[in-house]
């Protein structure tokens, strides 16, 4: 069932809450500057539709992880609790005291107030900055505010309310609006007060970027061109046992490279050093691969590896056939003949999905595999979609974020998704 986006609703002269992600890096230092406004250009076309249809928007996001001080309730985390207590009785006191302001100072570096000033020059109109999120300072700016206008409420997770979905919290966001949007699909697997329950209390429907990731992520899996490849990289199987079971009975081809290849090659009798192994998973490895084969599905692993004698971008290396790695050294990337097979097998698809790299791509000299996958992506004429996380970071690090026609903005949402879960945000919006 597909979801009403902001294009099936009249929001002339309504006041809408959109729920965006403004979670964008912050330079440690200063606390104040942006150094990577990605996620703003992300969101600005579904804030500027509503500003040029003639609604009052607010905007809400978190940003960071603001989870041990909230408002008067500070908590320290285990680390700095830890440190205290291995001081002398007498002087606990005061570094507890000196441990809290300084976590009050810090948090007060999560503040979204950075992000309305950015966004105020990017929209070119003023953005207004709320000093709460549920206070009195919102309610007025929320209550006063005219179509057309723009303000931002603070961060959503100063109140504990929000990640714990409180229906209080969440019917308080929503007294604001008429109408609610969500535009955050990074957070949408999170069953919070912004991102789920304040559906309760209002029309919802997605932006943008949302209708977008269900466009391309939805519209892969429930009715792809095929050949539909899939390429699953990463480092643990374990991580990856959802999406390979979701895929496996939608793909023609599934791809798997990175850490996660050798516990396949185990399982197939191979040598793998010290290449990382989960030697709990080789059962499961062999039922995947015999799934794979029943169902017809073309099962390719790895037939060359790049191995090292250490894990370090230094180590020496060799290329050796898949299953033949010495003892002693560890698969630390695909090899070149792998490299070929991957590109050619992408080349041949009329849809590729892809999650996670195919080496320690970190370590410039293990990342030509994961290179190699992303320029076939770039140069296939098939619906290239890559999910989040690594795999989006290496698109976007290679200069080819314009020649993939997706790439997911949420890490963990997108595996859900793959995984063929309900996102409780995207659950929430009403459907067409
Ligand atoms: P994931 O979060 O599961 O997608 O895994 C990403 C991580 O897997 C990256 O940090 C990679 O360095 C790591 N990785 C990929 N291939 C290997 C490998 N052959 N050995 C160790 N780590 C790997």
């Amino acid at each position: 069932m597909s979801k009403q986006t902001i294009k099936d609703v009249n929001v002339k002269g309504k006041k809408v809450l959109v729920r965006v992600d403004f979670n964008v890096p912050m330079d440690k230092e200063t606390g104040t500057k942006i150094t990577d406004e990605n996620r703003i250009l992300g969101a600005l076309p579904t804030i500027k539709y509503l500003v040029d249809e003639g609604a009052a928007v607010i905007l809400c996001s978190h940003m960071g992880k603001p989870h041990n001080v909230f408002n008067e309730k500070l908590k320290l985390n285990k680390k700095e609790k830890a440190k205290i207590e291995a001081l002398p009785a007498e002087e606990q006191e005061a570094a507890t005291a000196a441990a809290l302001e300084k976590a009050k100072k810090d948090v007060k570096k999560l503040s979204l107030a950075p992000v309305a000033a950015r966004l105020s020059e990017l929209l070119g109109q003023e953005v207004i900055m709320a000093k709460d999120v549920i206070g009195e300072d919102a309610k007025a700016k929320a209550a006063a505010l005219k179509p057309g206008q723009v303000m931002v409420l603070e961060n959503l997770r100063f109140h504990q309310e929000e990640e714990k979905n409180d229906p209080e919290f969440a019917k308080a966001l929503a007294s604001y609006a008429e109408l609610y949007v969500n535009d955050a699909f990074g957070t949408a697997h999170r069953a919070h007060a912004s991102t789920a329950g304040v559906a309760d209390y209002l029309p919802a429907v997605s932006g943008f970027l949302i209708e977008k990731e269900l466009k391309f992520m939805g519209g892969a899996l429930e009715n792809p061109a095929r050949p539909f490849v899939a390429v699953l990289g990463g480092a643990k199987v374990s991580s990856k046992i959802g999406v390979i079971t979701n895929l496996i009975d939608k793909v023609d081809a599934l791809i798997i490279g990175g850490g996660m290849a050798y516990t396949f090659s185990k399982a197939m009798g191979g040598n793998v050093g010290n290449s990382l192994l989960e030697e709990d998973k080789i059962d499961l490895a062999k039922e995947i691969m015999a799934k794979a084969a029943d169902k017809g599905v073309k099962f390719l692993l790895p037939i060359d590896t790049v191995c090292a004698d250490d894990f370090s971008n230094d180590a020496n290396t060799q290329v050796v056939e898949a299953g033949c790695i010495p003892e002693g050294w560890e698969g630390l990337d695909i090899g070149p003949k792998t490299q070929e097979l991957f590109a050619e097998t992408v080349k041949n698809a009329k849809t590729v999905v892809w999650n996670g790299p195919m080496g320690v791509f970190e370590f410039a000299n293990f990342a030509k595999g994961t290179i190699a996958v992303a320029q076939a992506l770039a140069d296939s004429d098939a619906i290239t979609i890559v999910g989040g996380g690594d795999s989006a970071a290496a698109v976007t690090q290679l200069g080819y974020a314009d020649k993939i026609d997706h790439i997911s903005t949420g890490g963990g949402a997108s595996l859900e998704f793959l995984e063929g879960k309900t996102l409780p945000g995207v659950a929430a919006l009403n459907d067409k």
